[in-house]
C-alpha cells in the first residue's frame, strides 16, 4: 500500500438520523450524548449545467444546496451541535445574535430540546420575513434592538458571559463542529475527493471557518489526497475582511451577510491564506444578477445572500482569475462546488420585487391565450 493511498471515509450505518449519527466519529460526542436533531445535513449536491458552461471547457461546479436543511439554511447543521452539547451540559436556555437565519434555527432545535430559546435581531427590514416568522412560531423570544447586527452580538456575547445562557452564535465552538460536516458530505458526493474549487458566502465568517477545518481534518486522516482552494465573498457593502477594517454601517440588499466586524474574522484569512484562496466582494447587482441565473436557469432558489458564492465566482471567470487558478494549480479538469446557504422562500419579498408581475386578463381562453402570445 503506498503512502499517499485514501481511505474513504466509513459507510453510513441505516437510514439517515442526522449528521452527528453520522458523523460521530468526528464530532465531540459521546454514545450518553443526547442528540438533538431534525434530521439535518445529507443536502444535494446538484450539477449546474449553465454555470458549468460559463467557466469554461472541462469543468463542472456543483450547487450545494443547503436551503434543503429543516429550517432552510445551513445554520442547521452547526445548531444540532450546539444545542446538543447544551442540554449535555445541563443548559435550560440558548440565545444568539441573528440576521435571522440562525434564529430561525435555535428557535426550532430549541423548540425540540424542550429549553428556552431568545434572539436579539437587528432593527428596521435587516431580518427577512420569513426568517423572523420560524423563530416566533417556535416560541422563541424574539427581541428587536434599535442597533445592527454587531451590537446585537456584542450585546448577546456580555449577557450569556453574566448569565446562566448558551451562546448559540458561530464563536460557539460546537457550531463549527457541526459545520463543518458540510465538507464531509461534499467529498462523499463528488466520490472520495474534495473540489477543487469552494465558492461561498462570508458574513460572520463561521462557515468558512468550518468548511474549511472540514476540509484539512480529511485530508490529515488520508481521506483527500488535496485541499481546495477557498473564495469567499462579501457584499461590497459589508466587507471589512477585503477592506481590512471593521465597516460601521454595513449595507446590502444581502441581509444574512450584513455583518461589519465579523466573529471569526481571523479563521477567515487563515482559511484563505493556508488554501491560497481570496476573499473578495460582490455587489448586490452581481449577487442579484446570480439570483436570478440560478433561479431561471438551473431551476434552484437561494436567498440572495447565498447567491454571492455564485456572484463571485462569475466575477473571477471574467476577471480571468478562474483561469490563472486552473493555470496555476495544473488543473485538466477542475470541479467548482459553490454554497447555497439558505432558501428562496426565506424573503419571498426580494424574489417579487427581482421578477416580472404575473399578468392579469379577464377569465376568458381568449385572453390568456393572447398573453401566451398565442391568440
Ligand atoms: C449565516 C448566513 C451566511 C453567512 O455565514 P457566516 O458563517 O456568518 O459567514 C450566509 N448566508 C446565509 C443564508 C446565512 O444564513
Amino acid at each position: 500500500m503506498s503512502a499517499t493511498q485514501v481511505l474513504p471515509l466509513p459507510a453510513a450505518k441505516g437510514p439517515w438520523k442526522g449528521l452527528i449519527n453520522r458523523y460521530r466519529e468526528y464530532l465531540p460526542v459521546t454514545d450518553k450524548t443526547p442528540v438533538i436533531t431534525l434530521n439535518e445535513g445529507n443536502t444535494p449536491l446538484v450539477h449546474c449545467c449553465h454555470l458549468s458552461h460559463i467557466c469554461g471547457p472541462n469543468t463542472d461546479v456543483f450547487i450545494k444546496y443547503e436551503g434543503l436543511n429543516p429550517t432552510g439554511s445551513f445554520k442547521d447543521r452547526g445548531m444540532t451541535m450546539a444545542v446538543t452539547k447544551a442540554v449535555e451540559e445541563g443548559s435550560k436556555a440558548i440565545m444568539c445574535a441573528s440576521t435571522g437565519n440562525t434564529s430561525a434555527s435555535a428557535a426550532a432545535y430549541a423548540a425540540r430540546a424542550g429549553i428556552t430559546c431568545a434572539v436579539l435581531i437587528p432593527s428596521g427590514k435587516n431580518v427577512a420575513l420569513g426568517k423572523l416568522a420560524q423563530a416566533s412560531i417556535a416560541g422563541a423570544k424574539v427581541i428587536r434592538i434599535e442597533g445592527n447586527f454587531d451590537q446585537a452580538l456584542e450585546m448577546v456575547r456580555v449577557l450569556c458571559e453574566t448569565n446562566p445562557i448558551t451562546l448559540v452564535n458561530s464563536v460557539n465552538p460546537y457550531r463549527i463542529e457541526g459545520q463543518k460536516t458540510g465538507s464531509f458530505e461534499i467529498v462523499e458526493q463528488l466520490g472520495g475527493v474534495a473540489p477543487d474549487l469552494h465558492c461561498l458566502p462570508v458574513g460572520n465568517a463561521g462557515n468558512i471557518t468550518a468548511f474549511w477545518k472540514g476540509y484539512t481534518e480529511l485530508h490529515q486522516r488520508n481521506h483527500i489526497a488535496a485541499l481546495p482552494t477557498m473564495w469567499g465573498f462579501q457584499a461590497a457593502g459589508a466587507a471589512p475582511i477585503v477592506l481590512g477594517h471593521p465597516v460601521p454601517n454595513p449595507d446590502t440588499i444581502a441581509t444574512a451577510i450584513r455583518i461589519g466586524n465579523p466573529a471569526s474574522w481571523k479563521q477567515a484569512v487563515a482559511a484563505r491564506d493556508e488554501s491560497k484562496g481570496k476573499i473578495d466582494m460582490v455587489t448586490d447587482e452581481e449577487i442579484t444578477a446570480a439570483y436570478k441565473h440560478l433561479a431561471s436557469k438551473e431551476g434552484i432558489f437561494c436567498e440572495p445572500s447565498s447567491a454571492a458564492s455564485v456572484a463571485g465566482l462569475l466575477k473571477m471567470v471574467n476577471a480571468g482569475q478562474l483561469d490563472a487558478l486552473r493555470k496555476e494549480r495544473g488543473l485538466k479538469h477542475m470541479n467548482i462546488v459553490c454554497v447555497l446557504t439558505g432558501h428562496g422562500l426565506k424573503d419571498p419579498d426580494y424574489a417579487t420585487k427581482s421578477a416580472e408581475p404575473p399578468v392579469v386578463v379577464p377569465a376568458t381562453m381568449e385572453a390568456v391565450l393572447g398573453a401566451l402570445g398565442m391568440g
